[in-house]
């Protein structure tokens, strides 16, 4: 299954590559970067959502960070461009007690010495534990009871934060991602992590179309502000009295209004986890 994606070329270094992966993440469903031997950089986006309103807000961005060059952009057919970024995944030792590595790393992932490994084979996906937004996450939930929990992973991308969860004693997870790479690579690494169909359920659609009559005791969503905004609603849906509801994605500055957004309707903030500019933010539904 080939899908057209394009690519689209930066000169940028160190704080303003940060601000354009932000840009990245909050304008586009994520598809994947790689710095070049030149010293510049490139960033994949479907190349359906390469149109005018995309453009226009790429242009304001690099008006904004004059340390940001746009260099131009390109259609690519296939996703062979990959592989060589792949190949350069190593061990992250992502949150105090998980170390999370391609199934080809696994010795030097062992010696790392944590309580627990995921293998996650790298795709086109997110979700290696190299980004803040993930780790973030991560540590969120290490501070909290799992056991027994049913489980809901908005946007699951690479599956790792549902199987964590379900390493930390979570009952069931449910991932759902609207993106096929995502649930291709999620399927791939359930495996590779032995958990079970039922353990780990993968559906792909927004929530609308696929988490029907159900509720869960904690409901992960690392996506972005606009998406964590629109969605408070049926996030309070499902979400069972009392429970956990992690969101991350969010960039510092519009943690206070997605704080606001969730407070507004029942959830009680819990706490708030930081690490350069991306913001975590925790809940519990008032019963
Ligand atoms: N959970 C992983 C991946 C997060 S990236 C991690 O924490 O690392 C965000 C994911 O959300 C992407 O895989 C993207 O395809 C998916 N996504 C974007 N919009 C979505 C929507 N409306 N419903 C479900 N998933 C969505």
């Amino acid at each position: 299954m080939e899908q057209e994606y394009a690519s689209l070329h930066f000169d940028a270094k160190q704080e303003g590559l940060l601000s354009l992966e932000g840009f990245f993440l909050t304008h586009a469903s994520f598809a994947g970067a790689q710095e070049n031997d030149d010293g510049t950089v490139t960033f994949y986006i479907p190349h359906s959502e390469w149109n005018v309103d995309f453009e226009q807000s790429l242009h304001a961005f690099c008006r904004e960070y004059p340390d940001v060059e746009f260099l131009g952009t390109e259609t690519i057919e296939d996703r062979n461009w990959n592989a060589e970024w792949e190949a350069t995944i190593t061990p992250v030792q992502a949150t105090r007690d998980l170390v999370i590595t391609p199934s080809w790393k696994m010795e030097d992932a062992k010696k790392l010495g944590a309580k627990h490994i995921i293998t996650i084979d790298p795709k086109m996906s997110f979700g290696t534990g190299h980004h803040e937004t993930t780790r973030l996450c991560l540590a969120a939930m290490e501070e909290l009871a799992m056991d027994g929990r049913a489980v809901l992973d908005i946007g699951t991308g690479s599956g790792v934060l549902a199987m964590y969860a379900l390493l930390r004693g979570a009952k069931q997870a449910v991932g759902i991602d609207t993106d096929l790479w995502a649930i291709e690579n999620a399927i791939e690494n359930r495996a590779l992590n032995n958990f079970s169909e039922r353990q780990f359920e993968i559906r792909q659609g927004t929530m609308d179309e696929v988490v029907k009559e159900e509720k869960f005791d904690v409901i992960l969503a690392n996506l972005h502000r606009n998406l964590l905004l629109s969605t408070v609603g049926q996030m309070q849906t499902h979400a069972t009295d009392g429970a956990y509801v992690i969101l991350s994605g969010i960039l510092c500055y519009d943690a206070s209004e997605v704080r606001a957004a969730y407070e507004k309707v029942n959830f009680k903030f819990i706490r708030e986890l930081n690490e350069n500019e991306w913001t975590a933010l925790v809940f519990q539904l008032c019963a």
